[in-house]
């Protein structure tokens, strides 16, 4: 009998109630989830240091513990065990924190495995909290007993051991894992019958550093072709959709753009162009405009959305901030009220909504600009064609049912094809623009984004100079910093200055926002310094955010909650406080908000007085280009971090690196053709339950229909 994937864990000899209660709470109900818990690391006694050869970093030594003894510590409830390890070589100081029970814990005649970081910590080297492990007498039994061993993370009060047993009582039936993935004459040598069983046994059972690694290329590769396989799917689902055709009216949009009060840049008129050939089809647009800071997505999207306009349609406009709103609002409604095109505002905090409501559902209003949360609330449209969504490249497949629903389809007629009666049978949705501004290198493109088209900006506007960046320690304030500020502030130029923390916080020595505003309203007396933080009323961020965009504020005191969006061209100096805490692709989004104008901007990063800047802090002094950083983050911190923040765990993968451009090539290959196979038989799919029910998964987080 093969293992039945889907059934419970508590199916398993061995796990009780209690068991499965932990592992519930940790996302693992199904013998498959179990399967897929993979070891965090391994340890391996194999390759041990001699003390005298020990370096700092990751080690394994192999010696006896002596002189263990409980230091205490001037704080409170807080221990420190120390001991030293030999070795027939040397000797070294040993530590942990709040383990006292270590004192009691060692045979000082019998050797252990120490695994840990051998660090430079208070003027001395220590190892510093490492695993210990018995070891065996004799070299010959380190093999034998496992010199390779699984460390799983710990779930709740369940540990690694815990693992271990459960994947023990399972070691037998690991060979009828069955398989998952089809089989074509193309598939890669390792996708063969069995090839799953085999890895995710290699996975647990590893003896060496060559197995866990044969074992991580399969299940990335499987991984891959699972996401990919429903991005493919997700595309032809896309297409059983109808949405308004929306013709493009050469004439017309070139009077507008002649009025633009500058000169579209060849990106954004190829964006344009990619745009309005989508819109002409009666099938939903699905498109990606991604552009670094400052590349003038706004503009784009205001031309798209005056194309479907005067086609007699509506148009949502939806940003990540009520503050963000108010701007495109603000900036939409210059560009297009003059064209005789009604542009609302609708946030969450305004007087008149229900009004506001009934015109836009009377259609009334033809752009409609709000937060994301417009789709999820009950404001309906009378023939709305076209949503934009600004800084956000996900859409969940909850998202768009909720927009279906908002079309109301009063207009049946809207995208009928005479030629062709299918298409008239499939229900009415409006087209897609998705915007970011978070570079994503074309590497990952595919992989992440298989189901989107994509334009690119990948063009500032002219005569936009790279915002100069320092690094600058808060030693220098007074020599270099503060003159520059006064500077700027005398020709009439405005400061942003970014800080961690709203408040002085206890555990983190980071500058707050209150106190740095008394501080600079101390340095800079003459001028208007105020904050702003995410934690303010909606009304109160939007007030002081219009004051700061007009001017009356000079030196805007903020968390990153200006990160994404905000334009105001006027302010061309920004402070960033603590910046060492930030991301590469954050700390980009950040300075992003200054050079967005003629004059030429600065970014300081202030970096703790007696460190060295971290890296990523160098890279950004160098460069300004968002593919560029973003690919250095990808070689920096991997793929999770950067998108890890932006994307809030939408795309997280287990396995795949998504450097891993080989292996995404392959396996992107076959999940085509994976999907044209189950898309003209679906039944097909049937035969493949687990391969459903990653694509069903991977839907939830990624489709678009
Ligand atoms: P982002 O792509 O970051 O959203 P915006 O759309 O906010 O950028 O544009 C940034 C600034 O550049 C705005 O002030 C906008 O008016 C201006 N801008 C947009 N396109 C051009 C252009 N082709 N030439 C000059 N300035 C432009
Ligand atoms: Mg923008």
């Amino acid at each position: 009998m093969p293992l039945n994937m889907f059934s419970k864990v508590e199916e398993i000899k061995g796990v009780g109630p209690k068991t499965r209660e932990i592992m519930e709470k940790s996302g693992i109900t199904t013998v498959r989830d179990l399967l897929y818990y993979l070891p965090r690391t391994y340890e391996n006694f194999t390759n041990t240091t001699s003390l005298s050869e020990i370096k700092p970093g990751k080690v394994v030594v192999r010696g006896k513990i002596s002189d263990l003894h409980i230091v205490r510590s001037k704080r409170k409830n807080f221990t420190i065990t120390e001991g030293v390890i030999r070795d027939n070589t040397d000797a070294i100081r040993v530590v942990w924190f709040n383990q006292p029970y270590r004192v009691k814990q060692f045979d000082s005649k019998k050797d252990y495995y120490f695994t840990g970081d051998y660090t430079y910590s208070h003027g001395r080297y220590q190892l510093t909290a490492p695993r210990a492990e018995l070891a065996p007498d004799t070299e010959k039994q380190v093999t034998e007993s496992g010199s390779f061993k699984p460390i799983y993370s710990v779930k709740g009060s369940f540990k690694s051991e815990n693992f271990k047993k459960i994947f023990e009582t399972l070691r037998p039936d690991f060979a009828t894992i069955p398989d998952l993935l089809p089989e074509s004459e193309s598939s890669p040598d390792f996708v063969k019958p069995g090839a799953r069983a085999d890895a995710l046994f290699k996975a647990h059972f590893a003896e060496d550093d060559k197995e866990v690694k044969e074992a991580r290329n399969y299940l990335a590769y499987e991984e891959l072709f699972e996401l990919i396989l429903a991005a493919n799917l997700n595309k032809k689902e896309n297409q059983k959709l109808r949405a308004p055709i929306i013709p493009f009216e050469a004439e017309k949009i070139k009077q507008v753009v002649e009025k633009l009060p500058f000169e579209l840049t060849n990106a954004q008129r190829k964006a344009c162009f990619e745009i309005f050939k989508d819109l002409e089809k009666n099938l939903p647009m699905n498109r990606l405009l991604q552009g670094d800071v400052g590349s003038g997505k706004t503009a784009v999207a205001a031309l798209a959305a005056y194309s479907a306009i005067i086609a007699g349609y509506q148009v949502a406009f939806l940003a990540p901030t009520a503050i963000l709103a108010t701007q495109h609002a603000e900036s939409l409604n210059d560009l297009l009220a003059p064209l005789g095109i009604s542009v609302a505002l609708l946030t969450g905090g305004m007087k008149q909504k229900k009004a506001l409501k009934q015109r836009i559902k009377d259609g009334g209003v033809d752009l409609v600009v709000g937060t994301h949360a417009l789709i999820t609330d009950d404001t309906e449209f009378d023939r709305l064609a076209l949503c934009i969504i600004d800084e956000q490249h996900r859409f969940g497949v909850k998202q768009r049912q909720q927009l279906l629903a908002k079309t109301v389809q009063k207009s049946m007629n809207d995208g009928l094809d005479d030629s062709n009666p299918t298409i008239n049978q499939k229900p009415l949705a409006p087209h897609l623009l998705m915007m970011t501004a978070t570079p994503i290198p074309r590497s990952l493109q595919l992989a992440i984004f298989g189901d989107l088209d994509v334009s690119v900006l990948d063009e500032l506007p002219k005569g936009r100079q790279p915002v100069e960046t320092k690094i600058i320690k808060e030693l220098e304030f007074t020599d270099e910093l503060y003159p520059k500020v006064r500077e700027y502030l005398a020709s009439g130029q405005q400061v942003y200055w970014i800080c961690r923390n709203i408040e002085e916080n206890t555990r983190s020595e980071t500058v707050s926002v209150k106190k740095q505003t008394e501080k600079l309203k101390k340095v800079f007396k003459d001028h208007n310094v105020t904050f702003l933080h995410g934690r303010m009323k909606p009304e109160e961020k939007d007030k002081i955010m219009s004051e700061f965009a007009n001017g009356k504020i000079d030196i805007l005191v903020s968390t990153t909650v200006v990160e994404v969006g905000v334009n105001v061209p006027n302010a061309n100096l920004m402070v960033i406080m603590d910046a060492d805490g930030y991301g590469l692709a954050q700390l980009h989004q950040l300075r992003g908000r200054v050079g967005r104008g003629k004059n030429s901007a600065i970014c300081y990063l202030v970096s703790p007085n007696d460190i060295e800047p971290a890296r990523r802090l160098k890279i950004l002094e160098k460069s300004n280009d968002g593919f560029y950083l973003a690919e250095a983050d990808l070689k920096l911190r991997g793929p999770g971090e950067i998108y890890g923040s932006l994307q809030h765990g939408v795309m997280s993968l287990q396995f795949a690196s998504l450097t891993n451009t080989r292996l995404i090539s392959a396996a992107s290959a076959e999940a085509k053709k994976a999907a044209d196979e189950f898309s003209k038989t679906p039944e097909l799919l049937e035969k493949y339950p687990e391969l459903s029910f990653s694509i069903k998964k991977y839907q939830q987080l990624t489709t678009l229909n």
